[in-house]
């Protein structure tokens, strides 16, 4: 049974990592949190943060956080608020990467249900997420412009492109693709998934556009792996779902990119420029003055 331990401030935690994994659904069969060291909570000003475990990769520390602590047969107080107390967490113990995995429906003829996707844009159609994770926690920070140009980041995009090209199937990796955000807890209608695509989405899921957001504005290094399970209803005939036995072995080599993926990315030099502007200065926010009134309204 593993320890969780709700602690007051983040030096409590003894273990620092510098890289985090947050995932959906991908790694949900896969009870990674059960090969966790331990695990612990922190306060926020938006309420207790889900439980962050302290995991290892060839001998490299990292967090993990499933699904945002987001318990969803009782989501609906929490729903809203389970991005902004992982992200505010993340934050305060100074993650420097996160790597983030998600299922996906197919808006796109060429992504194909069984295939992969490291995504290099999206769409946000989300409603009640937060659109900032700096004015929904901080009081009175200034006014910035985030910049998206190059919206996750090239490091850690080339890393799982590598790890993904060498690990999975050949001809069913794709470095690119254009991720639309919706909240669910749904699928959606046949006319959204027609507006979907037609506004230049190519998959959608429901977490990694505001995931994306957050941590440009913290100044984070952001990837997202996705892995296609179906295409979106009314597409095409039939919304052809990848069989269950294909999907656990693609789910668990899904889960091993993702892994090597931390290591791989604890361990460079970064030289990234899409993501913070400079290291004491995240995203060209003054934090350290917004960081003194954290603040949930
Ligand atoms: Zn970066």
């Amino acid at each position: 049974m593993i320890t969780v331990q709700r602690l007051d401030t983040p030096d409590q935690v003894t273990e620092k990592a510098t890289v985090a994994l947050i995932d959906g659904s991908i790694t949900w069969t896969y009870g990674l949190q059960e090969q966790a060291e331990w695990g612990f909570t922190l306060p926020t000003p938006a309420g207790e943060s889900p439980t962050f475990f302290v995991m290892r990769q060839d001998g490299v520390p990292y967090y993990y956080v499933h699904f945002h602590g987001v318990e969803f047969r009782s989501a609906s107080a929490n729903v809203q608020v389970g991005f902004s107390r992982t992200w505010y967490v993340l934050h305060v113990l100074g993650v420097r990467d996160v790597i983030s995995g998600a299922a996906a429906g197919s808006l796109h003829r060429d992504y194909r249900p069984g295939d992969i996707a490291i995504i290099d844009d999206f769409i946000d159609l989300s409603h009640h997420r937060p659109r900032s994770i700096l004015t929904e926690i901080w009081e009175r920070p200034p006014y910035i412009g985030a910049t998206f140009a190059e919206p996750t980041c090239p490091e850690l995009r080339a890393i799982l492109i590598s790890l993904a090209n060498e690990r999975f199937r050949r001809g069913h990796v794709h470095e690119r693709a254009v991720l639309v955000e919706e909240e669910g807890h749904r699928f959606s209608t046949p006319a959204e998934a027609r507006m979907q695509k037609l506004i230049g989405g190519d998959l959608i899921a429901h977490h990694q556009a505001s995931e994306a957001i957050y941590a440009r504005e913290l100044g984070i290094h952001y990837t997202a792996l996705n892995y296609v399970t179906n295409i979106a209803e009314g597409l095409e005939p039939n919304m052809a779902w990848v069989p269950p036995e294909e999907g656990r072995a693609a789910g668990a080599l899904c889960v091993e990119i993702m892994l090597e993926g931390v290591a791989r990315a604890a361990r460079r030099t970064s030289t990234c420029t899409a993501c913070p502007r400079s290291g004491d200065d995240p995203a060209g926010i003054a934090l350290g003055s917004v960081l003194m009134k954290p603040v949930y309204h």
